[in-house]
């Protein structure tokens, strides 16, 4: 349930009303926008259909959500939620490329990825420590090791760093390392590292589940906002279909059916979608023009050597080709590339 309030509704009103659904037993998530100020309450809220809530100042509206997911709902925010990184803004009016390799090999690799994506105009990098590969005898990643190097190499290029992190035992290690933690399309019904995460304080890029519908993928979301973490990053990574040409079926319609249903922001990621570096370019750009929020690319000095996903990883230059022929599509879609960061925090206040 939701309790819409004025957003001009005096301080002290508005803690009345979070007071009497405290008093009754609720936890209460609060949005707070320009025009509106919207208490959410998830659960059994039938002990609160006698309270007269429109006798309180400033409440408007009394709203049942009847969608599954309640705090990562339109419903519940009816703006967009904008989430800081650093001194970048995901969500907001510019868009934002993730770039790196699929997994931090060694020194060299990803301090020159590091190097060449943000001259490209990257503003985070990305790169596995701990991979979930689908054999147990591939290469699993270089543990706290590349955590390290992906760390310093962000630090060293001005670029903020985001790694996946597997399971609840590894949470505060990565977190040392880390600004934003990556969920894998594998674990996103793990509802313990769901749940876990929730509870930390960095923002979370989850990615769409293999075989996950949307109201799937919102539940997953819904997992970590239930717990207190707002900052949630959708990654549409492909889904799996009968087509086998590509690694999976990009679903580009669930970009604007998302930003329909939620106001989480929303990326891409072409690489895994498609499985193929020469299908990422293309589809990169479909994403953008459908909306999306940004993009997360695998980028390898030498995709031949890679030893994780190289078939699907673009090369330095042709990424940079690639941010190049983004930038009338960006345009085009009326969004922006490489915005200051005062201009987007101009922005979010009006
Ligand atoms: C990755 O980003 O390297 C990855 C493993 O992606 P996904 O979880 O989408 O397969
Ligand atoms: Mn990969």
């Amino acid at each position: 349930m939701i309790i819409v309030m004025n957003g001009k509704t005096d301080h002290s009103d508005v803690e009345k009303v979070i007071n009497k659904l405290k008093e009754l037993g609720h936890e209460v998530h609060i949005s707070q926008g320009e025009k509106r100020i919207i208490l959410g309450v998830i659960g059994n809220v039938e002990n609160l259909v006698s309270v007269p809530f429109y006798a309180y100042n400033g409440v408007e509206e009394i709203i049942r959500i009847l969608k599954p997911y309640k705090l990562a709902s339109r419903e519940f925010k009816d703006f967009d939620t904008t989430i800081k990184v650093k001194d970048i803004i995901i969500g907001g009016k510019e868009v934002i490329v993730m770039a790196g390799p699929c997994v931090v090999e060694n020194e060299q690799q990803i301090f020159e990825t590091a190097h060449q994506v943000k001259a490209s105009g990257a503003k985070i990098l990305r790169g596995g420590a701990f991979k979930p590969r689908t054999s147990p005898y591939s290469f699993q990643g270089l543990g706290e090791e590349g955590l390290k190097l992906l760390a310093q190499a962000g630090k060293e290029n001005g670029l903020a760093v985001v790694t996946e992190v597997m399971s609840v035992n590894q949470i505060d290690l990565i977190a040392k390392y880390t600004d934003i933690f990556q969920v894998g399309a594998r674990n996103m019904q793990n509802f313990v590292l769901l749940t876990e995460l929730g509870k930390t304080k960095k923002p979370i890029l989850l990615k769409r589940g293999m075989s996950a519908t949307i109201e799937e993928f919102l539940l997953s979301a819904e997992y970590i906002l239930s717990e207190g973490n707002y900052e949630v990053i959708l990654c549409e990574r492909g889904i799996r279909t009968f087509e086998n040409y590509t690694r999976n079926t990009l679903d580009l319609s669930a970009i604007p059916a998302i930003k329909r249903l939620s106001h989480l922001p929303i990326i891409v990621d072409p690489s895994h979608a498609t499985g193929r570096w020469r299908l990422v370019s293309p589809m990169a750009k479909a994403a953008i023009a459908a909306g999306a929020d940004g993009l997360i690319i695998e980028v390898h000095p030498d995709p031949k050597s890679s030893l994780s996903d190289g078939a699907q990883s673009l090369q330095l230059d042709t990424f940079a080709q690639l941010m190049k022929e983004l930038r009338p599509i960006i345009q085009a879609v009326g969004r922006e590339f490489g915005s200051s960061l005062e201009n987007e925090l101009e922005r979010i206040k009006n």
